[in-house]
């Protein structure tokens, strides 16, 4: 069911962070309010040129404001954002509007700002329930303030909230991974992501990793995997793709659709779009980005034309990433041909292996072909 899921989604990159996090690549940096509004206004010049062109009145189904930190932009930046979202593009009723906080940079008056202008989720990066992990990561909060912010968000009307939390900390075992599990679903969110840390080139963590305690191995992140599910499940979260659990029916729409390879329009610095078979992204730069003029075209690269065989690749790993996996007749329907004629003997060696199964018409991994989807992935790599 979920694979049908087709609308086009909005998102938005927010490129500021109150201070750098030692395991953060992401492009964030912090800045001051001249700086954030000046970006609030290049953004709401792309969104307007952008449906000005060609995409003006396009039906959304969902909006993500993503960073970096969304919450630290000053007092109504959001709002204008959003009211030109509003503006140029038709954002359906039923619309999931999404906006990524950071415990202790939201305050009743940001809350509220956020639900008038229709935004209805909230993701918390909260990573961990243990303060001196957050200390080492070089998170500004404790575990105190995001429960002071997310009752925050629950007083200002938010029903749907994720949380974020992260597995194979330097030092972090089972048992303080569980610990942040148990205090996170007393607090019963609606959805919860866990994703691994991976130590990206280039980040003060990755330079001075003898600084720190050692990093779970492979084994160890394996087992605080498979707890994470079980611990989870009981709790009544399922997993509905490999690091995403969530109460029934609060699956995340916006990410769906990127499992989906649905349409997507990318807003502000390093933001991508799939557009067609096109795929392109935003400038990094911020300074260049902020002295855009109305030429949309100019604020645009790595402009990519995607051929059927990139197309049915990324059907495949992006589709694989889910619980339900990949709808063989949703194959067949987007690229006019059966799936066994491109890849009958993977899918035959992989369910031999025990990695793949066929449940009705879907293919999806098993709980053995999860735990090396890498591996599995790689075998849909087309030589042709
Ligand atoms: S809060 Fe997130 S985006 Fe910002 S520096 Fe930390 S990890 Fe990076």
């Amino acid at each position: 069911m979920m694979n049908n899921i087709m609308g086009k989604g909005i998102y938005i990159h927010i490129p500021f962070c109150v201070q750098k996090c030692i395991y953060c690549d992401f492009l964030s940096a912090p800045a001051g309010d001249d700086i954030k509004e000046a970006y609030t206004e290049a953004l709401i010049r792309q969104i307007r040129n952008t449906a000005g062109k060609d995409e003006r009145r396009q039906d959304i189904t969902s909006v993500f404001f993503g960073g970096g930190t969304p919450s630290v932009m000053p007092y109504g930046c959001i709002a204008s954002i959003m009211g030109a979202v509003r503006e140029y593009f038709n954002i359906l009723p039923d619309a999931e509007i999404t906006i990524e906080c950071n415990p202790k940079t939201v305050d009743e008056q940001k809350l509220m700002e956020y639900r008038e202008c229709g935004i209805n989720r909230i993701s918390f990066g909260l990573q961990s329930a243990d303060n001196n992990e957050l200390k080492m990561l070089g998170r500004i909060h404790t575990y105190e303030d995001f429960v002071e912010s997310y009752t925050m968000a629950r007083r200002a009307g938010f029903d749907n909230i994720n949380v974020d939390i992260m597995s194979a900390i330097p030092g972090q075992n089972e048992e303080s991974l569980k610990n942040t599990f148990e205090k996170v679903t007393a607090l019963t969110p609606e959805h919860i992501s866990v994703y691994s840390l991976i130590l990206e080139e280039g980040t003060y963590l990755a330079d001075n990793i003898e600084k720190y305690p050692a990093v779970p191995d492979e084994d160890e992140d394996r087992k605080m995997y498979h707890m994470t599910k079980d611990f989870l499940a009981k709790c009544g979260y399922g997993r509905y793709e490999i690091s995403n659990y969530s109460r029934k029916g609060c699956e995340c729409r916006h990410n769906l659709l990127y499992w989906n390879r649905g349409e997507y329009f990318g807003f502000g610095c390093s933001a991508a779009s799939l557009v067609g078979n096109k795929r392109y992204s935003v400038i990094r730069s911020l300074e260049d980005y902020i002295a855009s003029d109305t030429d949309v075209s100019k604020l645009y690269e790595n402009v990519e034309e995607l051929s059927i065989k990139d197309e049915i690749e990324e059907f495949m790993f992006l589709g694989l990433r889910k619980m339900e996996g990949i709808d063989v007749n949703e194959f067949r329907k987007r690229f006019g041909m059966d799936i066994e004629s491109v890849y009958e003997n993977e899918i035959r060696q992989n369910i031999e292996k025990g990695l793949l199964v066929r449940r009705g018409s879907n293919l999806l991994l098993t709980e053995l072909g999860i735990d090396v989807c890498n591996t599995v992935m790689s075998d849909f790599i087309l030589t042709v």
